[in-house]
């Protein structure tokens, strides 16, 4: 008997269309065996960083050719790209996890859609929901608000937005920021139960739980190394107390003016900012009183 000359058979091309693929967020095995499929028969892996996506190409066996598909090309390169699936089969993968949550796609996904070309999910990693799911907080419902931005301002707005969300909040986070993220999230939600849940999947994954202040004070002291998403649990359904408002409005204070600070703290609580914003000022004005006053 004589082998083949030409070695194994390549695999059957997929019927034409776009694949969305999850790889996998820290733990190459967590690739789905349909995952893998899709990478070794699609005729195109358009990718985010072509070094990385290497990688898992290895690992799954596949020797297809990848275009790159960051977030600076995916405009510029959807109109061809779609032009191809009516007679290629593209896959798309993210550097890790489930393509456009965080990362491109949406531009791609939504246009081929417009087009009529098929679109079919090998669904698997996405570090939100793994967060999720082993948090310990209320999954039934969730909102998914990404990163914040990074300016205090900006972020405090976002935050602010999100106080009447009821499910539990999943934010990304940088090691960088997270201390400084709690403390915002305390300072306008309150001190709501949260999570933070660190390199999933890999050596030293984590998750801790808390109260955001205390999180916040115990990151802020030991800062963290690794990938990070943060959970925030839902507001109280019972109504909060006037010493809870105080509390809340003292920590906003902290970071806050008084009239940033009154409307947070009224977002966050369902209470109207009118009846806050004095109290704030009458605070803000002790604050100050306090800290004229030098001991001799
Ligand atoms: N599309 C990805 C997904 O579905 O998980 C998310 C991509 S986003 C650009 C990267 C962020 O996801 C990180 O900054 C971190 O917040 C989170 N992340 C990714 N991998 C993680 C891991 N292993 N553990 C914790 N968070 C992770």
């Amino acid at each position: 008997m004589t082998a083949p000359r030409d070695g194994p058979a390549a695999p059957a091309p997929l019927a034409p269309g776009l694949y969305i693929v999850a790889t996998p967020i820290g733990n190459l095995a967590d690739l789905s065996p349909r995952g893998a499929d899709i990478l070794r028969r699609a005729d195109l892996i358009a990718c985010e960083d072509t070094r990385v996506t290497a990688t898992l190409l290895r690992a799954a066996g596949s020797r297809r050719p990848m275009l790159r598909l960051d977030d600076h090309r995916e405009r510029a390169r959807t109109d061809a790209l779609v032009a191809r699936m009516a007679r290629e089969s593209v896959a798309l993968v993210s550097d890790a996890g489930t393509p456009l949550v965080s990362d491109p796609g949406f531009v791609l996904v939504r246009a081929a859609r417009e087009a009529g070309v098929p679109v079919t999910t090998a669904p698997g990693p996405c570090a939100a929901v793994a967060a999720l799911s082993i948090s310990g907080l209320p999954a039934d419902r969730f909102f998914f608000a990404g990163f914040l931005p990074a300016a205090p301002r900006a972020r405090e707005a976002a935050i602010a937005a999100l106080a009447a969300v009821p499910g539990t909040l999943i934010f990304h986070e940088t090691a960088p920021r997270l201390a400084a993220t709690l403390a915002a999230l305390a300072a306008i939600l309150g001190d709501r139960p949260a999570a933070v849940a660190r390199e999933l999947t890999k050596r030293h994954e984590e998750v801790v739980t808390g109260r955001l202040a205390e999180l916040a004070a115990r990151f802020a002291q030991s800062p963290p190394r690794g990938e990070i998403v943060v959970l925030v649990g839902p507001r109280a359904e019972e109504a909060a107390t006037d010493d809870e408002v105080e509390a809340a409005l003292r920590r906003a204070l902290a970071t806050m003016p008084p009239g940033r600070a009154a409307a947070s703290v009224a977002a966050a609580f369902g209470v109207p900012r009118g009846a806050l914003y004095a109290r704030a000022l009458a605070l803000a004005a002790e604050d100050e009183g306090e800290g004229g006053c030098d001991a001799t």
